[in-house]
Formats: structure tokens, C-alpha cells, sequence
């Protein structure tokens, strides 16, 4: 079926309204080139994918060496660069739970190669992972001892079970994301914290670089949320947003691939430029970052 023959969505996933507008149209720029939608909901700011691929046919949109957040093998310079401000990010985030959280059982939802959790090992937390990706799960498990199941291990988990449960840029990708929000609910302890990070389509690289955004990266991305639509998930889920948190990093990287999308070259002068004109509007106005982190607590009865 051409894309322009795919009836658009009923309603809107998040609030359910039925008049929905089509606020893009793009390609998987990163794999396979095919057209899809960004739909909008006028009355709650949420943004999906659209039409958004069989449950079966997901995997085989990962199925590529270059997704190097699954995968170390990589050695361009790009790549390099990305382990090496991922390794500073690790210690930044530790440090963000510990401002938040004390307690030392922490869960990471779709926690890859299980870096961030090695690092959380070494500081003493008690840690679980889940990870969907075989290869990753299992390359977690062996170079750093995790314990890491599949994601239908979720429903497995005791009840109250954690202080700390983080999903770094992991909920877009989460097909069923007001189920996942409800399972992070029950597994965390009373006084326990969600950290939520997502790409900011509010943010200026986004408005810049249009449909060449690569964090709307679909349909791998299947949910895009701002500040309004998260919060009312966090509302629907019983959760209150506690804080809201830039990631200063993620501008350069994504200005980076979206670059290369637009252009198709990497020019690192101009996506650096574009990274910092990003972080530096949002620093001084309304703190629209590219990628944000929800600090997010259960809602006391
Ligand atoms: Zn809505």
C-alpha cells in the first residue's frame, strides 16, 4: 500500500480526541527509507507515528550495525565520539539519581549493552536490567556479569520492588506506552523515582531540521512526547513530575545525523554550531533542550 493510501488514525492515542492533525510527513532516513506520518493531537500536544508497524515487523527495523547504541562495533570517529561523551553521561546520571533517590535496587528498562548499569554496579546499587535485543542482552551479560532478562520478564518483577527504575530514550520506542508507564508504577517502591528520557520535538534542532530531525528516527520511534502530552501520562499513571532535566549532549549528536539526513554529509562545524545554538536558546528561554529527563514520583494517596 502507497503511503498516501493509509487511512490516518482514529484518535489519538494519549487522550483519545478525534481530530488529529498531520503535522509531518518523513522517511526512516537511517535504514529503510520508507514514508510514514507524524500525527498531532490538537487538545493534549501528542505526537505518534503513523502507520505504526505489525508488533512482528518491529525487530526488523533495528536490524542494522549502524544503530550504535546496540552495538559497539563501530570505530568512525562519530562513533568514538559517542562512547566517549556516553562515559561522562553515565557518571552525570548516577549523580542526577543520587539528588533524587536513596536506596540502592534499581531497574533500567531497555538498558542495551548495560553500560550505565555496569556503572550503577560499581557504585554499589543492586542492579536489574531488561533489554529486548538479544544481542545486546547477551553481550551485557558477558562482558560485565548483569543480570538482564527480556522484556516480558517485566510482568515477572515483585511488586515495590525498586527505589530507582530508569528508561533513557527508551519509552518512544514502546508500543504500548501507558501499559509500560503502569508497570514502572507498580515495580516502584512508594518513595520511589522514574527517570524518563525523551527527545524534545518542542526543542529548537527539531524546528529546525524539520522532517531531517533524526530523533523523530521512525518508525523506531513510535511516540513523540513534549512537556504537555508527558504530563499527562505521568497524570494518567499516577505519577507527578518532580523535575524536568535537559540533556545537553544529545543537540550535538542529533544535529550530527540530522545533518547527514538533510545534507547527506557530515559536517561536524555546522552540526556543533547547531548543537550549541540549541542548548543556548533553550539555556535562556524556555529551557526546550533536545532531550529532556523526567524526574517523576508516585502520586501519595
Ligand atoms: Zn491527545
Amino acid at each position: 500500500m502507497k503511503h498516501s493510501e493509509i487511512p490516518a488514525p482514529e484518535k489519538c492515542l494519549l487522550c483519545d480526541n478525534k481530530s488529529l492533525t498531520n503535522h509531518l510527513t518523513l522517511k526512516d532516513y537511517f535504514l529503510t527509507q520508507e514514508e510514514f506520518s507524524i500525527y498531532r493531537c490538537p487538545s493534549c500536544g501528542f505526537m505518534f507515528t503513523w502507520p505504526r508497524p505489525e508488533t512482528e515487523k518491529l525487530p526488523d527495523y533495528y536490524k542494522s550495525l549502524e544503530y550504535i547504541s546496540h552495538s559497539n562495533k563501530r570505530s568512525d570517529f562519530q562513533s568514538r565520539l559517542y562512547q566517549l561523551v556516553r562515559n561522562y553521561t553515565l557518571k552525570k546520571k548516577i549523580k542526577l539519581i543520587r539528588r533524587f533517590t536513596r536506596g540502592n535496587q534499581i531497574l533500567d528498562i531497555g538498558c542495551a549493552t548495560g553500560e550505565f548499569l555496569n556503572q550503577c554496579k560499581k557504585q554499589g546499587y543492586h542492579t536489574t536490567g531488561i533489554e529486548p535485543d538479544k544481542n545486546a542482552r547477551e553481550s551485557a551479560i558477558r562482558n560485565y556479569g548483569l543480570s538482564v532478562k527480556d522484556t516480558p520478564h517485566l510482568s515477572e518483577l515483585p511488586s515495590s520492588e525498586f527505589d530507582v527504575i530508569t528508561m533513557w530514550h527508551v519509552l518512544e520506542h514502546v508500543e504500548d506506552f501507558k501499559q509500560r508507564m503502569e508497570t514502572v508504577f507498580r515495580l516502584l517502591k512508594p518513595d520511589g523515582v522514574a527517570f524518563v528520557a525523551l527527545p524534545n520535538p518542542s526543542s529548537h534542532d527539531a524546528k529546525h531540521y524539520g522532517k531531517f530531525w533524526a530523533a523523530w528516527d521512525v518508525p523506531r520511534h513510535l511516540s513523540h512526547f513534549n512537556r504537555e502530552s508527558m504530563k499527562l501520562l505521568s497524570e494518567k499513571t499516577g505519577f507527578e513530575i518532580q523535575a524536568i532535566l535537559p540533556m545537553v549532549f544529545d543537540s550535538y549528536y542529533v544535529s550530527l545525523l540530522s545533518e547527514k539526513y538533510m545534507r547527506h554529509s557530515t559536517c561536524f562545524i555546522r552540526a556543533f554550531y547547531r548543537g550549541f545554538i540549541s542548548n543556548f536558546l533553550a539555556g535562556t528561554g524556555k529551557k526546550e533542550y533536545s532531550s529532556l529527563i523526567y524526574v517523576l514520583k508516585k502520586v501519595q494517596a
